[in-house]
């Protein structure tokens, strides 16, 4: 059996790094050298120099590619560094298409930062494939996909959308941050550059913010090549070695925590104070069947609504387990509010016409006992029942 045979959880473990060639190694050493000694000058060695290539790096950077099924793979500083310098693909005068409900922060880049540099946009709802037919221009380049979008978990049909974006000469980006390669592998349906948040699932312990990008065809792998070397957003050695070592358990991590999330999003659907629950898991979801079709499972996070912005003070005060923070995809479950976290960053008439209400909460499912999680959220609802009440008894008075 070769090593390309095995299943993704065994290919986690069992890869080209499984040790380290010189010494027997089991953890991949981590080279800090900025530089590399070069014995003559008409012989370049492997490294020269560390923005252009670093053996921790590239270790992760090889692991990565193989998981995607892609040709190279590149680890930024960020996940915004990897989303940036893909986007520096595009020139002056070209056209992106974008997921309205893209991450805050690629649309800021979009927004405030590309514009700058004549790169224009439009944002579609990605899951009317009419629209993205009749957005797309002949300027434009770049279809910038994320599935499950972010915060409401709507479903993009990868294949549907890369075979728009074929027929008009333009490369699919898809940011598979909520999915990561163990439940979802874009370049298999077609897709031109894979996009991760590394800080999220693919690292999954909250201690390190990183990115990764891998591409389909050789020559897309040069252009960014260059374009990682030429912009220096490059992720350091021992950034790299956190990745490499917390995606060992992503398999069995994603696996606990989709179960969880699982059990969390039917609860909380027969809450009343639980206005709405937006879960791909759900058979009644929009974009259940394409989701299935497309990814191996549902993944760990979810959104729910509750009445308004008072109903979440209350909410946020009462539950106990969840870390109360931006991000996500890691051991701890991590509860944040996307009108003032992650889409701060859009203004409110923006986010509002998204479905990004002040009622809207997003759930990152971690590692804790289901059984627990379920109860601590129950309680939370149950003290905010009391309030309402009590507030409504006040009335009476
Ligand atoms: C967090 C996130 C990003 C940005 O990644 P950073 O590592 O914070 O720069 C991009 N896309 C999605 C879907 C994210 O959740």
């Amino acid at each position: 059996m070769t090593e390309h045979s095995y299943t993704f959880q065994t290919r986690l473990l069992h890869n080209d790094h499984k040790f380290d060639e010189g010494t027997g190694a089991v953890s991949v050493p981590i080279q800090h050298a900025s530089t590399f000694h070069q014995t003559d000058f008409d012989h370049s060695g492997r490294y020269d120099y560390s923005r252009s290539g670093n053996p921790t790096r590239e270790a992760l950077e090889t692991t990565i590619a193989n998981l995607e099924g892609g040709v190279k793979g590149f680890a930024f500083a960020s996940g915004m560094a990897a989303i940036s310098t893909s986007f520096m693909l595009l020139s002056q005068h070209d056209h992106v298409l974008v997921s309205e409900d893209v991450y805050g922060g690629t649309y800021r880049m979009i927004q405030d930062v590309l514009c700058r540099f004549g790169i224009e946009h439009t944002f579609v709802d990605m899951t009317n494939l009419e629209s993205v037919a009749t957005a797309i221009q002949p300027n434009t380049k770049v279809v910038f996909i994320e599935t499950p979008s972010n915060p409401l978990l709507k479903i993009t049909d990868i294949q549907a959308v890369v075979k728009l974006s074929k027929a008009n000469g333009c490369l699919t980006f898809v940011d598979n941050t909520f999915m990561t390669p163990a439940l979802q592998r874009p370049l298999d349906f077609g897709a031109d550059i894979v996009l991760h948040s590394a800080t999220k699932f693919i690292a999954g312990h909250s201690d390190v913010v990183a990115g990764l990008a891998v591409v389909r065809d050789e020559k897309l792998a040069e252009k960014l090549s260059f374009l990682q070397n030429s912009f220096g957003a490059i992720l350091s050695p021992h950034d790299s070695w956190l990745v490499l070592r917390g995606l060992k358990t992503l398999h069995c991590r994603l696996e606990q925590s989709s179960r969880s999330a699982f059990r969390l999003a039917h609860a909380l659907a027969k809450e009343s104070m639980v206005e709405e629950v937006y879960y791909p898991g759900f058979s009644f979801h929009p974009g259940h069947s394409t989701h299935v079709y497309q990814a191996a499972g549902p993944g760990a996070v979810l959104s729910f609504r509750l009445a308004d912005e008072n109903a979440v003070r209350l909410f946020t005060k009462h539950v106990q387990i969840p870390v109360y923070a931006v991000s996500l995809g890691a051991v701890e479950s991590i509860l944040s509010y996307p009108a003032r976290m992650s889409h701060a960053s859009m203004p409110s008439d923006q986010r509002k016409k998204r479905g990004i209400t002040d009622g809207l909460l997003r759930l990152s499912v971690g590692l804790e006992n289901a059984d627990d999680l379920l109860e601590d959220f129950k309680n939370a609802l149950d003290a905010m029942n009391q309030y309402d009440t009590l507030a409504s008894g006040g009335l009476h008075v």
